[in-house]
């Protein structure tokens, strides 16, 4: 059954708490005003029960997380994993409120899962399961409620099934999830946005800095959605992509990997160690500690450890996934003067793509690519400067000065709706 009425539990991802103390401290945020932000709204788990291809039944739990929806309806992506607890769940959605409030949008966070590995179900039962998924979920859903989008182990087609079923409760609601097919009101542009946005902020960085892009020498680990259009777009700015890896292992070239070549393997289906080339082949890891001068990690949560960040010789970390640099790694970073852009402001082009999606799907109305992605490059490079500006003043890192601007502008938006 529906359990919508849990407790409030704190996020327990201890990193992402103690940031937010540490920016409520240097802000004096009210203490009753934190007490609500260190907990979630609400917490729905649900039973997915499916009857599988062979006829056993299998049962399923899928969770919703909504941690504040103070600045507007709760947005985060729809996680199929078997680890995505409701633990893991609780710290992915609290790191939505940071991100989407940074990014100035008019949202909260939230964060979704189903505890699955989808490797093992076919596309009957994956379908019949996000069907019921939706189904189960829809009270606590809607597009001025709370709108999910594709994650770990979902896509766009996940994203139609779920948008047919809930509209066949609800009535035609496209604007109830992103991330969708555009024959369905997917926005184009937005496959592409959070790498997009990556190339952005980090072509904002480098003009403060003074860096030229074109000739850099950039080492990315995971070749996936992110990984794969952060290699394309920076391949655009001629700067030479010398690494890259995927969960088969790596490669390596000094003098630049063939981004077409690369791409045309990857697209179809192929390993980053499948090209033609005659690059050095890594080992997976190895990607984050090869000669370069920019690294992104693109992959994993928790991949720069302190151990990593030690060996780390990149001048600069970009952090496409979410949580890649542990604290300790991060603190070696500091210490060896190696800053770090954090995944709030880096990897916030996904989640500002879904509002253009969602403010054509209400506005019925479609952007051209072109459109969306020079709105994006405007709000990233925005977020940057303001990010880059209160950490100069405040004599912080980039990590913290964005969550001191994301957690000031919800704390505010708490107390003004009168929460406390
Ligand atoms: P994806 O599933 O498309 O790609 C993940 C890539 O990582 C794949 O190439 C996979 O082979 C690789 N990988 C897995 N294990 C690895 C390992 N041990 N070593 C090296 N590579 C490994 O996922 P994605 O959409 O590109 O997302 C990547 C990360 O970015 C995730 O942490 C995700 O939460 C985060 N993120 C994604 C988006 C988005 O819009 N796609 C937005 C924000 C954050």
């Amino acid at each position: 059954m529906p359990n919508t009425h849990a407790p409030p539990h704190a996020p327990a991802d201890s990193a992402i708490q103690s940031l937010v103390d540490q920016a409520a401290r240097t802000l004096n945020i009210r203490d009753d005003t934190v007490a609500v932000l260190r907990s979630n709204y609400r917490e729905t788990s649900v039973q997915i029960p499916v009857r599988r291809d062979d006829g056993s039944m299998v049962v399923a739990h899928g969770h919703r997380v909504q941690h504040n929806g103070a600045r507007g309806p709760y947005k985060g992506g729809l996680r199929y994993h078997p680890d995505a607890d409701l633990t893991e769940v609780r710290a992915l959605a609290s790191l939505m409120t940071w991100k989407t409030s940074l990014l100035n949008l008019p949202f909260g966070g939230a964060k979704g899962s189903l505890q699955i590995d989808p490797a093992q179900f076919s596309r009957r039962e994956l379908e019949a399961l996000t069907r019921r998924l939706a189904i189960s979920l829809s009270h606590v859903l809607g597009t001025h409620r709370d709108i999910p989008a594709p994650d770990v182990g979902t896509d766009a087609r996940t994203m139609a099934w779920f948008m047919d079923a809930y509209s066949s409760r609800r009535g035609y609601s496209p604007a109830v999830v992103t991330g969708k097919p555009i024959e369905l009101g997917g926005a184009p542009g937005r496959t592409a946005a959070t790498g997009r946005g990556l190339a952005y902020v980090l072509g904002a960085f480098a003009q403060r800095e003074g860096w030229d892009l074109a000739g850099r020498r950039i080492a990315i680990q995971g070749f996936g959605n992110v990984g794969s259009w952060v290699a394309r777009e920076l391949h655009l700015l001629g700067a030479h992509i010398v690494a890259v890896s995927d969960a088969f292992g790596g490669i390596h070239s000094s003098r630049g990997i063939d981004v077409a070549e690369l791409l045309r393997t990857t697209s179809s289906g192929g390993s980053v160690t499948d090209t033609d080339s005659l690059d050095d082949r890594i080992a997976s890891g190895d990607v984050l500690t090869v000669d370069c001068d920019i690294l992104v990690p693109a992959a994993l949560g928790g991949s720069v450890t302190a151990d990593v960040a030690a060996r780390v010789q990149a001048e600069l970390v970009v952090e496409g996934a979410n949580h890649p640099v542990t604290p300790d790694g991060d603190e070696v970073l500091r210490e060896r003067g190696i800053p770090v852009i954090p995944d709030i402001l880096a990897n916030g082009g996904g989640v500002t793509g879904s509002y253009f999606e969602w403010t054509q799907n209400i506005q019925q109305f479609t952007w051209s690519e072109q459109q969306f992605s020079e709105t994006l490059r405007e709000r990233m490079t925005a977020a940057f400067a303001q990010v880059a500006e209160v950490a100069e003043t405040r004599g912080v890192t980039l990590r913290e000065a964005a969550y001191l601007i994301a957690l000031g502008r919800v704390a505010h938006t708490v107390e003004l709706r009168g929460y406390v």
